[in-house]
């Protein structure tokens, strides 16, 4: 079932429920076709015989808001430039085993066609997936990056951002985060015009220096990508553009929480600097995610899976093979915060940053009903996008 019947209506009760403002040690969440229609703490209300469509004991879980990835470029086998529908909703089903109701398939440096053909299947792919995760548009990383800082982007097709290409791709009205390098003379136009349509700006694969961050928010660039990774450090003279990212309140950080791209004490920093509210965890996932230990393909060139890392033959980490779930352990590990103050970094902040916090990123009345359910391991139990069960661990409804 890839939309909900209008009155289908699940219960989940007897769960701590994370709340924007508080958790409840006990509450419920009644949902109705897409939404949350009401919520509270305690026990739930004694409803009519045959109106709730079906209950779910959640003693002992935590309810929290599905998780929300805006950087994710593949997974169990599939990347999003194979521009495969197939392989994008394989790819939905996978990120919903581990808790993500939403994503945006991201692109990389390839030529425009090849960036034009990944949206068209999209497209196709828009919105809800049988047992799996919402498409909410598209996030272009590349090719308008600075091809000192490439990591992985492959330099060859590295270049400034031509009108007549980057147009189009921003008139397929499916893009809703776009990152670029912005020091690079040439790229400035396409921050004007990604603000004028509301497309939230990144920084990404930068030497961008403090000051040209500086020039960069005022045009209304409001995020760094993957923070700390592919971009010019923090130096205490030239604060750089992770200086940029710590220092100044208008940006949110991008942070791929896998103890392999950042140190876990790093981790730390930023959440200090930035407060939990202006931090995302991304998993910047690759084909190799959800799979074995081996080699995988990237564009045209070959990657190798090992120990949890994505190398490319040289030693540059390529991507990730994180899960945001394993994200959400690791920063609170690396933090000392608890799931009740972390867990914005999974969802709520993705959402503000990318436009849709109206509707999703929190539990609230109202908003879709996207919901995960965890245990005290923080494993998935259960996880419910615009109010479908799209996956359920063993032994769980
Ligand atoms: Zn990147």
């Amino acid at each position: 079932m890839r939309y909900t019947s209008p009155m289908h209506r699940l219960l989940l009760h007897n769960a701590q429920v994370l709340t924007p403002l508080t958790a409840w040690p006990i509450g419920w969440v009644l949902t109705e076709g897409r939404r949350i229609r009401l919520m509270g703490q305690g026990i739930p209300p004694v409803f009519g015989a045959g109106y709730v469509s079906q209950a779910i004991d959640a003693r002992g879980l935590t309810l929290a808001p599905g998780f929300i990835d805006v950087h994710v470029h593949g997974a169990v086998g599939h990347e999003v430039m194979d521009a495969d529908p197939a392989g994008l909703r394989a790819m939905a089903r996978f990120f919903a085993q581990h808790g993500v109701t939403a994503f945006l398939p991201t692109t990389w440096t390839a030529t425009g066609g090849a960036i034009l053909n990944a949206l068209r299947v999209v497209a196709e792919c828009l919105g809800p997936t049988a047992d799996g995760a919402t498409i909410l548009g598209a996030h272009i990383e590349g090719p308008y990056l600075n091809v000192s800082k490439c990591g992985a982007q492959d330099p060859r097709l590295i270049r400034p951002a031509d009108p007549a290409e980057a147009q189009p791709i921003l008139d397929t009205g499916l893009v809703r985060l776009l990152a670029l390098a912005p020091e690079v003379v040439g790229n400035g136009w396409l921050i004007d015009a990604c603000v004028q349509r509301g497309i939230t700006v990144s920084a990404a694969h930068t030497a961008a220096t403090y000051d040209d961050m500086v020039v960069a928010v005022a045009r209304g660039l409001r995020q760094t990508t993957h923070t700390f990774n592919a971009m010019t450090p923090l130096g205490h003279r030239e604060p750089g553009v992770v200086g940029a990212a710590l220092a100044l309140p208008d940006l949110t950080c991008e942070l791929i929480a896998d103890n392999i791209h950042v140190h876990p004490a790093a981790m730390r920093v930023l959440v200090q600097a930035k407060g939990v509210e202006r931090v995302i965890l991304i998993s910047d996932a690759i084909r190799g995610a959800g799979m074995p230990d081996g080699e995988y393909e990237i564009d045209t060139r070959v990657v190798h899976v090992r120990d949890g890392a994505v190398r490319l033959p040289d030693g540059t980490l390529a991507g990730s093979i994180l899960t945001l779930d394993q994200a959400l352990r690791n920063v609170m590990a690396a933090t000392g915060l608890a799931l009740d103050q972390a867990w914005p970094m999974a969802s709520l902040n993705a959402a503000r940053a990318i436009g849709v916090a109206a509707s999703k990123g929190s539990l609230e009345i109202g908003k879709d009903a996207d919901l995960v359910l965890l245990d005290g391991d923080l494993s998935v139990r259960l996880t419910i996008a615009e109010g479908r069960v799209v996956y359920a661990a063993e032994g769980e409804p």
